[in-house]
């Protein structure tokens, strides 16, 4: 009643009787699409909803669905806020006391609370079973869609138990993790419900080369104990319960746990600098940090830092496949909403035959997307057990991580222009989308480091140019296009090319395998759209920009699947 108690309020005799019904009426007298939200998220999506199952994560489809929901509900409208009111930095109390605490919007915590209880950062080591990773890929995917700053934290915490499950003294971080429970207060690790984990890998003179490295790590007398000085550059998630860093020791470069709190229940010896002024990705804060004495505990051997932590970057690459295919799939529902509501010309701008080449190949691009990420969840899931799998997701992380994230900031570009004004303006979503866009091709890896990563690949384990030849070559026989494309690339894969030539063209080469793995899957799982995809994919009947689908391409089974009206 509050909103009513205004002198001008109170004259304004005219009370709705039903405030949404009128809200309806308003927006299809003014030519305004409905509401987006709330939807539901995994209901809408016909390719996650086949690809779960397919992937081998049908087991957890009642928990994916139930998350699907809530993400397209609930989830979706804390995103504004969250992301409307920045973190801030408090590096001291009021009596001057150092404290280098973060605060965060309370939607931030919120988001945080229900992922984290849905399994988005632990689901894969609480029920260990073969899919368990497709599912909480899913869930990932999903709760990205609705937020995505939160999926910082979200994928670091998730991809750091492998790396902390190799020192047995670590197992209470393991079981903080496994808890599925957000608890935000800054106190030590054994008093707290559920943990989190950040990482700190980039320094200021180098974040690709890691080897650079500078900050030190000084071993104490206690085994495996070591006082880091130095900083990074980047640190995001500051307010995590403890960071995997690399540090240089006097054996090479090691792999630490920094808790925030040291065992002893003193705050540990790291200042935050200040909060980087980013892009997008405002909802997670990203900090610059320094070490003075900080305490340490090794993981790994000395010398084995960027082997030890690859463990972790390798789950983090995969959750920025996830998070490049649902920025993808937002934008591209909100734009197929927009379209089906919005008339232009006397007509539906769904009808309009060059916005439909412009919506179906937003679809076939989305659908790509999320059908090879889910593809690498699975090679993920399976590596433990099956030698092929793990070659196989050892080279397809890479290649998905360049090709995927590099479509997104097109693809949402593309379908933000879709809704016209109206997708420059941020109530939309579409410019949070934007922003977010570029973020997972620079991050974990940016894209020319993948490329050269897919090269070394290919010319030191050989068991992952096999496994990609068996992947790919297990959908040929059912489109010409198809088969013609894989001949002529498995043609330069033989070709014996210098290795500078092989490095300056490595882009050209991943971006036809990244292409040629989706079409396979879309092959494989007998998808309507594999053909179209083949096409102009890997046919080139397309031009550089989206929605150039040749004359005869049909759009209907693209935008009817897409989303339901
Ligand atoms: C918002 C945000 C949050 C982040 N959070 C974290 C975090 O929590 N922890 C963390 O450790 N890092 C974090 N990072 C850092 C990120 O991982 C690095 O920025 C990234 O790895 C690139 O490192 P760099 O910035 O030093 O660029 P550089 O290493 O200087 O690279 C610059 C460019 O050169 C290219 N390049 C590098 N080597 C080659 C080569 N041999 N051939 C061709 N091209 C090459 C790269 O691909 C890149 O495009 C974050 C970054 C951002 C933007």
């Amino acid at each position: 009643m509050s909103g009513w108690s205004s002198p001008d309020r109170e004259e304004n005799l005219y009370v709705p009787v039903n405030a949404d019904m009128e809200a309806a009426m308003n927006a299809e007298a003014w030519n305004q699409p409905p509401e987006f939200a709330p939807r539901d998220l995994w209901q809408d999506d016909v390719a996650l909803r086949e690809a779960l199952p397919r992937e081998g994560g049908g087991g957890w489809e009642a928990a994916v669905a139930r998350y699907g929901a809530l993400a397209g509900g609930r989830l979706y409208a804390l995103g504004f806020d969250a992301n409307r009111d920045r973190p801030r930095l408090r590096t001291h109390d009021r009596f001057g006391e150092r404290i280098d605490r973060v605060e965060f919007h309370p939607h931030y915590h919120a988001l945080m609370e229900a992922a984290i209880g849905h399994g988005v950062a632990g689901l894969s080591w609480r029920e260990p079973a073969p899919g368990v990773h497709v599912a909480r890929a899913a869930l990932s995917y999903l709760h990205h869609q609705a937020e995505a700053g939160t999926s910082c934290p979200l994928t670091m915490t998730h991809a750091a138990v492998p790396v902390l499950a190799r020192e047995p003294r670590l197992q209470a971080w393991v079981d903080g993790i496994r808890a599925c429970a957000y608890d935000p207060d800054d106190v030590p690790a054994a008093r707290k419900r559920g943990l989190t984990v950040g990482m700190g890998m980039t320094e200021r003179q180098g974040g690709s080369d890691v080897r650079s490295n500078r900050t030190r790590a000084l071993p104490l007398q206690a085994e495996g104990e070591y006082l880091l000085q130095g900083h990074k550059w980047f640190f995001s998630a500051p307010m995590s319960d403890g960071f995997l860093v690399l540090a240089q020791a006097p054996g090479g470069l090691g792999c630490f746990l920094l808790p925030r709190w040291r065992p002893d229940g003193i705050r540990n010896a790291f200042r935050l600098v200040r909060l980087k002024d980013k892009l997008g990705d405002w909802a997670n804060a990203s900090s610059e940090v320094e070490f003075d004495d900080a305490w340490a505990l090794r993981i790994g051997d000395e010398g084995r830092g960027v082997a030890t932590i690859l463990e972790m970057v390798m789950l983090t690459r995969l959750d920025c496949m996830l998070g490049a295919a649902a920025q993808m799939r937002m934008a591209v529902a909100h734009a197929l909403h927009h379209a089906r509501h919005r008339h232009a010309f006397g007509r539906a701008l769904v009808g309009q035959p060059l916005m439909r080449n412009v919506l179906a190949d937003l679809v076939l691009e989305s659908e790509a997307a999320l059908g090879l990420a889910l593809r690498v969840a699975r090679a993920v899931d399976a590596a433990p057990r099956d030698a092929g799998e793990a070659a196989f997701a050892r080279i397809a992380t890479a290649i998905g991580k360049y090709w995927i994230c590099r479509r997104a900031p097109s693809v949402v570009n593309e379908a933000q222009e879709c809704l016209g004004g109206a997708g420059y303006i941020e109530e939309s979503i579409l410019p949070r989308l934007y922003r977010q866009a570029p973020l997972n091709s620079i991050w974990e890896g940016s894209g020319n480091v993948q490329c050269l990563d897919v090269l070394r690949a290919l010319s030191r384990e050989p068991a992952s140019g096999r496994a990609l030849r068996v992947e790919l070559q297990a959908a040929a026989g059912c489109d010409n296009d198809y088969d013609a494309s894989l001949a002529a690339l498995v043609a330069v894969l033989d070709a014996a090319n210098d290795p500078a030539a092989r490095e300056f063209t490595a882009r050209g080469l991943v971006e036809r395998l990244g292409l040629q793995l989706q079409a396979a899957v879309l092959l494989r799982a007998g998808n309507p759209l594999a053909g179209l995809f083949c096409r102009s994919r890997l046919a080139g009947d397309h031009g550089l920009a989206l929605g150039t689908l040749p004359a005869d391409a049909g759009t209907d089974a693209a935008i009817g699947r897409a989303l339901p009206e």
